[in-house]
């Protein structure tokens, strides 16, 4: 069975973690899309990890992971993570890396920093990862795919043509030394050898596991509110997040996706710039960052403190609506537990008109939260398994999302470990 695990909101709502604990029954985890641009973190055994490519199953020995060809495949980072997880005593992953994954290059990222520098102020907040860049090349067709390595000479005359398109923004535009084909041209020969051992036709390897009965999951980056279609645009990402994508990332048909669980956190947060009508400011929002998540809510890949605010249950509904929702996780519940009351967003007054579906990026400038109060249960939640043993206001905060949203809480997570969750 195909089990997907994405993201409800703006990203960071603990799907790591999530997908971590399903991993204890699934044979294979796959990544769909991104690239090491967002990162997961985890808590184990082992440590603490910060996983920007890696899929969060690679922790147990029973897995095999998978990075699907809807991947921006960054080699170097990527083997410096299966280094930095193996040295501290994880034992070696069992991976499988697609034949139509495209790599990220050296000069995608290059180009990600040169345009963040000429547009100073008015930047997206980009994380300099090389994702748009690598995106735009793979949709305009001069992406490299990992099977092209097979072909050094072809390959050669690509890297000439892409070096000739390069080079006239480089110089022209952005006033930087132009690219060197055969710089390029080395780089290739080194991802080829690295890659070598891993290669794959992984959607053939998944329809086979898929007709063998294994589990599967599809683990997705970011969320809804950064879909390049659905979501926050221009404020997103390169590449869709949601589950529906996770068929064509990993190769598989889209009805084999039969369970999509959408996580949201019972808060919010947000890292770059962008719409987030329930954030908020000062105290109010140092408190927030400073308790939450596991030892504060700051970006697991830049470090960068994220924007917070107050549960926002139109962004929710919308977010588990475009994901497809069967199964809704509610994260960090346990870091409420400090407030006399909660507010929660439950419309949107957008000049003057009331809503509760999420509109458009020119519309959302001008919404205004609505807040409805909820009472606080002011103690630790921790530890608790059963549902029934939370104080009767956090099932009344569960319940109330659940009930705004219209889509089942079948999972609360009270901790960042793997056995902090309780089901319902
Ligand atoms: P992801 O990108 O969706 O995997 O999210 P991140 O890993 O970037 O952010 C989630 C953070 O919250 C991590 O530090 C997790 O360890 C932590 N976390 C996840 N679930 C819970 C939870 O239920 N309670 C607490 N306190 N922390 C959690």
């Amino acid at each position: 069975m195909v089990t997907a695990v994405v993201g409800a909101n703006w990203g960071d709502e603990g799907k790591g973690k999530i997908t971590d604990m399903l991993a204890q029954e699934a044979d294979i985890i796959v990544r769909f899309q991104g690239g090491a641009n967002a990162g997961h973190t985890i808590v184990n055994k082992y440590g603490k990890f910060a996983l920007h490519t890696l899929p969060s199953g690679i922790f147990y020995d029973h897995t095999t992971s998978v990075i699907g060809n809807g991947v921006a495949l960054n080699v170097p980072v990527f083997f410096n993570e299966v280094k930095s997880i193996t040295e501290k005593g994880v034992p070696m992953p069992k991976l499988l890396i697609s034949d139509r994954a495209q790599m990220v290059m050296s000069y995608h990222i290059l180009f990600d920093q040169c345009e963040e520098e000429r547009l100073a102020g008015r930047s997206f907040g980009s994380t300099k990862s090389g994702i748009a860049p690598f995106y735009s090349d793979k949709y305009a067709k001069i992406g490299i795919q990992v099977s092209e390595l097979n072909d050094m000479e072809a390959l050669r005359e690509k890297v000439n043509n892409i070096c000739t398109l390069k080079n006239v923004m480089l110089t022209g535009l952005y006033g930087k030394e132009p690219l060197d084909p055969e710089a390029i041209m080395e780089e290739l020969r080194s991802y080829k050898e690295m890659l070598a051992p891993y290669v794959k036709d992984t959607a053939l390897y998944l329809e086979n596991a898929i007709k063998e009965g294994k589990n599967i999951l599809l683990e997705g980056q970011l969320g809804t509110m950064k879909d390049p279609d659905h979501g926050i645009y221009p404020m997103v990402t390169s590449s869709s997040t949601l589950a529906a994508f996770g068929a064509v990332g990993a190769g598989i048909p889209p009805y084999e996706i039969k369970k999509i669980v959408a996580v949201t956190k019972a808060y919010s947060s947000a890292v770059g710039a962008g719409e987030f009508v329930s954030e908020i400011f000062g105290e109010e929002a140092d408190e927030l960052r400073r308790r939450g998540g596991d030892g504060g809510e700051y970006g697991a890949t830049t470090g960068r403190p994220r924007r917070m605010g107050w549960y926002d249950a139109v962004a929710s509904k919308y977010g588990c609506r475009l994901q497809g929702a069967t199964d809704v996780v509610l994260t960090v519940l346990d870091v409420l537990g400090y407030l006399d009351e909660i507010p929660v967003c439950v419309a949107y007054d957008i000049d003057g008109k009331i809503t509760t579906d999420f509109p458009t990026t020119s519309e959302l400038k001008k919404a205004k939260p609505v807040y409805e109060k909820l009472p606080g249960w002011k103690c630790e939640i921790r530890g608790i398994r059963k549902y029934e043993d939370l104080p009767e206001n956090c099932r009344r905060y569960v319940e109330f999302i659940e009930e705004k949203i219209g889509y089942p809480v079948t999972m609360v997570s009270n901790g960042p470990g793997r056995e902090d969750i309780i089901y319902r």
